[in-house]
């Protein structure tokens, strides 16, 4: 028996204790905090986001697994960035996110994309730029996604969202199965927040 991940996509990483992918590719149904302390530990190293000075290179993760942010407050070094900014472009690319994506000790600067993705979780951020959402799909409620543009394209959300903007929502053939609210980030925002429709059906109940 091959001792390598045995995805479709070739992979030449050895599989993760008995299960039959790495840790990148595996599920993280069963992950205990252990196996997320080493999923993250490992993610740093092979992306190279362990630097004391910060990440000075646009990062692409694709076809990862993820399970379980670690929190900035439980970890000497947050799982990104070591100052808890980032300065660069990051994009994930047919990730599935088998819990919580939580950026809310970060403080991101430029844009977080997304991109074929699954959430089975929440997505959380304080402060962003720009979020970007194309062809994703959100099984659970968005309870507090902040940023300053967010541009949804082509995605699914099952359950309630709740989006905190400070300048415009963009949606182009995004589908709201529940409740859908944006607030501003602040009172006054709230009067100045634009939203743009493009091919966009809103059915109001
Ligand atoms: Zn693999």
């Amino acid at each position: 028996m091959s001792e390598t991940c045995n995805r479709r996509q070739k992979c030449e990483k050895t599989r993760y204790l008995e299960r039959e992918k790495c840790i990148f590719h595996c599920d993280k149904l069963n992950f205990d905090a252990n196996d997320i302390q080493q999923f993250w530990h490992q993610l740093r190293d092979e992306y190279n986001i362990s630097g004391v000075y910060g990440i000075n290179q646009d990062k692409v993760f694709e076809g990862i697994s993820f399970p379980k942010f670690q929190n900035a407050h439980r970890y000497p070094f947050n799982f990104f960035s070591n100052n808890n900014r980032l300065e660069r472009i990051f994009t994930f690319k047919k990730c599935v996110f088998f819990d919580d994506v939580d950026f809310t000790n970060v403080q991101i600067n430029r844009n977080i994309i997304f991109e074929e993705c699954v959430f089975y979780g929440d997505l959380k951020t304080n402060t962003a730029n720009e979020i970007e959402i194309k062809n994703c799909e959100f099984k659970k409620e968005i309870t507090a996604l902040r940023c300053k543009n967010l541009n949804i394209s082509n995605s699914k959300f099952i359950n309630n969202v709740l989006f905190i903007v400070g300048k415009e929502v963009k949606l182009i053939q995004a589908v709201f199965r529940k409740k859908f609210e944006i607030r501003g980030s602040s009172i006054l925002e709230s009067r100045y927040v634009k939203l743009s429709l493009i091919n966009q059906f809103l059915l109001i109940i």
